[in-house]
C-alpha cells in the first residue's frame, strides 16, 4: 500500500520504519521544521536544552530491545546523574527507577536518526482528510503558500499526533474522534536557564514538591551534552492549566522565582525562555493499543495509547503503539 503517516515524532517515524520493513510505500507529513516532536532540543549559544520529553524509561520487553539497539548504534545513553526530590528547599533521594535513557547529544537527535532515508516532507500541516473513492486524499497547508494543496491519492492514512491536534481531523470517524476527546492532554511550561557559573548543587534533576514547578534537571548533566550550566524548569500540572493564556513575560518571572525557592540558589541566568506546551501528556490514556479502521483504512497512533502499559503520555507508549498499528495493519 501506499501509506500516508501525519507527525514525524517517535510514534510516526516508529510506525514508518515498520511499515517500510513490510514492504509499504510510505510518505511522511510533519507540520514543523525538524522531526522527533516533543523529544526535542532548543538550540542556544549556550547549548541545547532538552525542553520537551526529559529521559526515557522501558518497563516491556519490546521497548527494552529496542533500547539496546539505539544503544549499540551510539543514539541513546544512559542518564546516570543523582535524581533527589525538593520539598520547600530539603532534599531527599528518590526512589530507585529503571534505568532512564536520553538521546544524544540531544533528545531530538533520536527522532533524526530514526528519520534517515525516509521520505518526510517537512513543513507541511495536514488540515484534512478526503475520500477519494477507496483512498484518500491530504489537505495540505505549507506556510509558504496560502491555500492548502492536496497530497495523495493515499491507500491508507495514519495519525501519529496528540490527541488534541488528531479530533478535528476525524470529522468522518466520530467514535475515533469522541475516543480523542477523552484522553486530555494537560500543558506543561517549560523555563530555560542558562548561567554563567555553576549552581553547585548536588543533584542532576528533582521532583519538586509544594511548587509552581514540578521538575527541574541540569540538562549539560546528561550523556555527550556540551559544558556549561544549563536547567530546565518545568510548572506543575496544576499551574500550567491555571496559567496557560498568561503572558510569557511574566510566566518567566514566576517560574524563575519558583527555581531559586527550590533550588536555594539565587544566581541569576544570563538565559531564560519559556516555552508553553500546549499539549505536553495524557492524563488519561485509552486503555488500548491504537484506533484503526480496517475497511476505511485510517488509523490512530500516538502517546495517548496505554498500549499495554500502566499509564501514558510517555516515549515508551508512543512507541508500543506504533509498533502495534504496523503490525495489524501488517
Ligand atoms: C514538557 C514535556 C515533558 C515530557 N517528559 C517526558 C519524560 O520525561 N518521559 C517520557 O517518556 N515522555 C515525556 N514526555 C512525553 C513524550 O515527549 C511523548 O510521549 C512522545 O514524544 C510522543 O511522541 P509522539 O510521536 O506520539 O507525538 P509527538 O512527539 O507530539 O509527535 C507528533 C508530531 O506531529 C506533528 N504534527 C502535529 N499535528 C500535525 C499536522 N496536522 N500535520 C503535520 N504534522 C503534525 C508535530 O509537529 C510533531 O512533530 C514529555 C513531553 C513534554 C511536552
Amino acid at each position: 500500500m501506499h501509506i500516508a503517516v501525519v507527525g514525524a515524532g517517535l510514534s510516526g517515524l516508529t510506525v514508518v520504519r515498520q511499515l517500510q520493513s513490510q514492504g509499504h510505500h510510505v510518505t511522511v507529513y510533519e507540520k514543523s521544521a525538524g522531526v522527533s516532536g516533543r523529544m526535542s532540543t532548543r538550540q542556544t549559544e549556550l547549548g541545547g536544552f532538552d525542553h520537551g520529553a526529559q529521559y526515557f524509561t522501558a518497563s516491556s520487553d519490546r521497548f527494552k530491545k529496542e533500547i539496546n539497539d539505539w544503544k549499540k548504534l551510539g543514539w541513546v545513553a544512559p542518564w546516570e546523574e543523582k535524581l533527589v526530590s525538593l520539598d520547600h528547599g530539603q532534599s531527599k533521594p528518590a526512589g530507585k527507577s529503571a534505568t532512564r535513557y536520553v538521546a544524544t547529544p540531544g533528545m531530538n537527535a533520536l527522532g533524526k536518526q530514526l528519520a534517515h532515508g525516509l521520505d518526510v516532507r517537512k513543513e507541511q500541516q495536514i488540515v484534512g482528510l478526503e475520500a477519494h473513492g477507496n483512498q484518500w486524499l491530504l489537505k495540505v497547508q505549507a506556510d509558504t503558500v496560502a491555500i492548502a494543496a492536496s497530497a495523495g491519492p493515499f491507500d491508507a492514512v495514519l495519525l501519529a499526533i496528540p490527541a488534541d491536534q488528531a479530533a478535528p481531523l476525524l470529522g468522518e470517524f466520530p467514535a475515533f474522534a469522541v475516543e480523542a476527546t477523552k484522553s486530555i492532554m494537560l500543558p506543561c511550561w517549560t523555563l530555560m536557564l542558562g548561567f554563567q557559573t555553576s549552581l553547585e548543587l548536588p543533584y542532576g534533576g528533582a521532583w519538586v514538591n509544594q511548587s509552581r514547578l514540578s521538575w527541574i534537571a541540569r540538562d549539560n548533566s546528561k550523556p555527550l551534552r556540551r559544558s556549561g550550566e544549563r536547567w530546565i524548569a518545568q510548572a506543575s500540572p496544576a499551574w500550567s492549566i491555571e496559567h496557560l493564556e498568561e503572558d510569557p513575560e511574566r510566566a518567566k518571572e514566576k517560574l524563575l522565582k519558583a527555581f531559586h525557592e527550590a533550588t536555594g540558589s539565587w544566581i541569576q541566568p544570563i538565559h531564560a525562555v519559556v516555552h508553553r506546551w500546549r499539549f505536553a501528556q495524557s492524563e488519561h490514556p485509552l486503555p488500548f493499543d491504537f484506533l484503526w479502521d480496517v475497511n476505511r483504512k485510517v488509523g490512530v497512533c500516538g502517546d495517548w495509547f496505554a498500549a499495554g502499559l500502566e499509564g501514558g503520555g510517555r516515549v515508551e507508549n508512543a512507541f508500543l503503539s506504533a509498533v502495534a498499528l504496523a503490525k495489524t495493519i501488517g
